[in-house]
């Protein structure tokens, strides 16, 4: 069989945990099967290179920050050859660019553009393991790029699909996707599976055990993947395209967010373009908002809320004021911070009704007040104080009985 496996930070974090992964591709190498390992730089070391990069800059130029964070994940491929071979494995490690991976758009975020299997596939054929630098490529014009935070999934998922691998196993430091953040949520469970589209929402809205691209990568070429543990063998979450079955299980998981703001902007003359107006100064500035939410108040006049992370409220007030001052005498932008969002998600919910009240009646009988609302087919998110988020996880979490799923 062709496997391909994913180490993450915590899996690679020490000298120690290399020789464990090292010891468990040894395993499948001697039962004969072609092993491509994709792997992240060790825990905490990508942090300290933006720490060092910030050290020297206030603003560190992009470009340079992406030459600086891809030595993370060469350090542990390198590591973890070094440690294969001492087992007698022969194995090799290659970069991103020595893999073929091109990639496209702005630094420090970039996309796959492309992922070749030219060098891959003859290397796995002479009985070769490979360890690939997760998390990295390389553009058109031969610069190194990042693939964003967590981006070390989405290589893997992108390796899986261009050898067309028979199993692709992401192991990390939990033993797969669970109801919500076991650390936050004592009573979560583990999931046997999971389909893509609730994985993708789930990943979007804070749960970070899968990089949220990785998830709309892996389903858009339809590769099957496997959440598992690297520390012990027990048997992970399975992620796949939904099949009918799954439609009984009204709510999936839950997931938290925190450091969200809001910012309203109320009196705005309610009038056509009004909306695009006001959103056009965060698109340019690559703000990313969700929540939208806009009603007319009673003198006529609309309001526009909307949240974002705590660290874009200050840029964000900057780019919103010459378009607010410009809209009429009485507009004025009003902000929150210190809130988080919490979600619920489930394809069940689609064929299930009064689910909304049920996720509000538990938060209102623990005395937790929401603050803005939003839904799409398959999730539910709203805002509460970010003091209460982990209480408001794990009552939602209970009035959904996710304590007793399997
Ligand atoms: P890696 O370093 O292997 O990429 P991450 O730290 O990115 O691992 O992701 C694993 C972490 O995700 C777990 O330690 C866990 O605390 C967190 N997590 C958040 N939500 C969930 C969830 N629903 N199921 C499992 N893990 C979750
Ligand atoms: N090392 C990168 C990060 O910390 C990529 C990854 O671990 O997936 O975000
Ligand atoms: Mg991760």
């Amino acid at each position: 069989m062709l496997i391909v496996q994913k180490y993450g930070g915590t899996s690679v974090g020490s000298f120690d945990r290399i020789r464990n992964v090292a010891n468990r591709v040894k395993s499948l190498h001697d039962e004969g099967h072609q092993v491509a390992v994709v792997v992240s730089a060790m825990s905490g070391v990508t942090d300290k290179l933006i720490g060092m990069a910030n050290e020297m800059s206030d603003a560190p130029v992009e470009r340079e920050l992406d030459v600086l964070l891809a030595t993370g994940e060469q350090q542990s491929i390198a590591l973890l050859a070094m440690a294969l071979q001492k087992l007698g494995v022969p194995a090799v490690s290659i970069t991103g660019q020595q893999a073929g991976l091109r990639t496209t758009g702005s630094h420090t975020r970039a996309r796959i553009d492309s992922l070749d299997a030219a060098v891959t596939k003859p290397m796995l054929e002479e009985g070769k393991v490979l360890i690939v630098a997760g998390f990295q490529g390389v553009n058109a014009e031969g610069h190194i790029q990042t693939l964003g935070r967590g981006g070390s999934d989405l290589s893997a998922i992108a390796v899986a699909a261009s050898l067309e691998a028979d199993v692709c196993q992401i192991l990390t430091d939990v033993d797969g996707v669970y109801t919500a953040d076991p650390r936050i949520v004592p009573d979560a469970r583990k999931l046997k599976e999971i389909s893509y589209d609730e994985l993708l929402e789930l990943a979007s809205v804070g749960t970070k055990v899968m990089q949220s691209r990785s998830v709309e990568f892996a389903k858009k070429f339809g590769v099957k993947f496997e959440v598992r543990s690297s520390l012990n063998t027990n048997p992970g979450t399975i992620v796949i395209e939904e099949h009918p079955s799954m439609e009984s299980v009204v709510i999936r998981g839950v997931s938290i967010e925190r450091s969200q703001a809001r910012v309203t902007i109320t009196s705005i003359p309610d009038q056509p373009g009004m909306s695009a107006r006001i959103l056009k100064p965060l698109a340019e500035n690559e703000i990313n908002i969700d929540m939208i939410v806009s009603n007319i108040a009673s003198d006529g006049r609309a309001r526009h809320s909307f949240t974002m992370h705590t660290n874009d409220l200050g840029r964000a007030q900057a780019a919103l004021k010459p378009v607010v001052d410009e809209l009429s005498d009485t507009a004025k932008i009003e902000t929150e911070a210190g809130i988080a969002k919490l979600s619920v998600v489930g394809i069940g919910m689609r064929s299930h009704s009064g689910v909304a009240a049920q996720m509000f009646e538990a938060l209102g009988e623990a005395g937790i007040n929401i603050g803005m609302i939003s839904t799409s087919e398959i999730k539910i998110s709203v805002t509460v104080p970010e003091l209460k988020i982990e209480e408001a996880a794990r009552v939602v979490h209970k009035a959904f009985k996710l304590d007793s799923v399997s």
